[in-house]
């Protein structure tokens, strides 16, 4: 009979026991977790409804959604895919729902019902909650118990990684991801709530992303915010989460944009600019940035020059913004770093240099952006590790 401990029985900890219970009916699945409950932060996950996973459409390359481990999940996701996940949770009683915007979440909108349906699958195994592990040493000796294998799915959190000191593994420093930025602008302030399509950067960097972008009383929000501090997370930790912040309120290239202004101004010579604004900008927003481009609140289509009109076009691709800092996303974040991929074997997530030990999820230097790519993540590692531990 194999003897498999589990520690942290988080997402990936509960998803790796249920497929371990299901795979190997005789063995001892120990299961240790540090706090009073298993699957607490599961439970809360996307605002109690649990983003599960994602379709993954128009998501051109992996990296889009991973920016760390992009290359081990385009591996496991051929053994454990989003429709795997769709399957597995469907079979084990949640009915899901696909979203418009490509996330999937169960159709009670009820994180409870994962979580209830983790709780079934590991049912076999003998959960130890208030247990957290103090060690782990290279003879698979989990605080002085013996066991065949030891899966460590402790998650993000950098004191989960305590208990792994004396493996002599390689680390890779831990930072938070997904995070909104702060922004002092009184006058971008005053329009909060405003919502638009752009697209956001660091200046100086490669570090870009699109799509809503959300005016917040602190500053910048939205999902093409959250997408850039997760691509940029480890530069703006480096900078002190101080950086020069670009954003192309049209989406669009400079010359796009010419042509764009270039159209309003021949179809509309005696309007006022202020009242004619781009398709899809607020005007609210709009006259923030004509004002800013030092037009006239007057000044009309015919009456703009050249140097006015090439201040527009420059505020419109390339306005700028300082970030002052950085807040939380509805107590939203990700961990970025942890243990180094370059541990594991990529097939089996197994410890090259520990045999019988394992990783999976958050604890890896593995994490996403918004959208259910992080639990995705969860799965798919918990899923490689048991059918590793189970074949072996
Ligand atoms: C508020 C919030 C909402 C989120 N919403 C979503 C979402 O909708 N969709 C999505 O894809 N992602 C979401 N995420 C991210 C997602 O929850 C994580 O990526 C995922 O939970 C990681 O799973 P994990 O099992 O690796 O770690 P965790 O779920 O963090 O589990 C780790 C477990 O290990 C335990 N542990 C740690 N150290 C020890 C120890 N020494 N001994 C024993 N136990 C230990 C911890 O107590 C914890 O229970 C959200 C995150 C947060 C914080």
């Amino acid at each position: 009979m194999k003897k498999i401990a589990v520690i942290g029985a988080g997402a990936a900890g509960c998803f790796c026991a249920a497929e371990l219970c299901r795979r190997l009916p005789g063995a001892r699945i120990n299961v240790y977790e540090a706090g009073s409950k298993p699957l607490a932060k599961v439970a809360i996950t996307g605002g109690g409804r649990c983003n599960l996973t994602n379709s993954f459409e128009g998501i051109r390359s992996l990296s889009e959604a991973y920016p760390r481990g992009e290359r081990l999940m385009k591996r496991l996701l051929h053994l454990f895919s989003q429709e795997d996940t769709w399957r597995w949770f469907e079979k084990a009683g949640v009915p899901l729902v696909l979203q418009e915007d490509h996330c999937v979440f169960p159709q009670s909108q009820d994180a409870m019902d994962i979580v209830r349906a983790l709780l079934r699958g590991m049912e076999k195994a003998h959960l130890q909650v208030n247990s957290p592990v103090h060690s782990v040493t290279p003879d698979l000796q989990v605080d002085g118990e013996t066991y065949d294998a030891v899966v460590v799915t402790t998650g993000g959190a950098p004191k989960g990684l305590l208990l792994l000191d004396g493996l002599d593994l390689e680390w890779v420093p831990t930072v938070p991801s997904l995070f909104t930025f702060t922004i002092q602008d009184e006058s971008l302030r005053e329009l909060m709530g405003l919502v638009v399509e752009a697209s956001v950067s660091i200046a100086g960097t490669p570090f870009k992303a699109d799509g809503p972008l959300l005016i917040t009383d602190w500053g910048l929000s939205g999902p093409a915010v959250l997408r850039l501090s997760s691509y940029a997370a480890r530069h703006l930790a480096e900078t002190g989460y101080k950086a020069p912040l670009c954003v192309n309120w049209l989406s669009e290239g400079e010359s796009g944009i010419r042509a764009l202004l270039n159209g309003l101004a021949s179809e509309n010579p005696r309007k006022q600019v202020t009242n004619t604004p781009p398709a899809g900008l607020p005007a609210r927003l709009w006259n923030y940035l004509t004002d800013k481009a030092g037009l006239r609140p007057d000044i009309r289509w015919a009456e703009v020059g050249s140097k006015g009109f090439n201040k527009l076009v420059g505020v419109l691709s390339q306005d700028s913004f300082q970030i002052a800092g950085k807040t939380r996303f509805r107590e939203e974040f990700v961990t970025c770093g942890g243990v180094a991929l370059s541990n594991v074997d990529f097939a089996t997530l197994e410890c090259k240099k520990h045999p019988g030990l394992y990783f999976a999820g958050e604890v890896l230097d593995i994490d996403a952006i918004t959208g259910g790519f992080n639990l995705q993540a969860a799965w798919t590692t918990g899923f490689a590790v048991a059918q590793s531990i189970a074949e072996k």
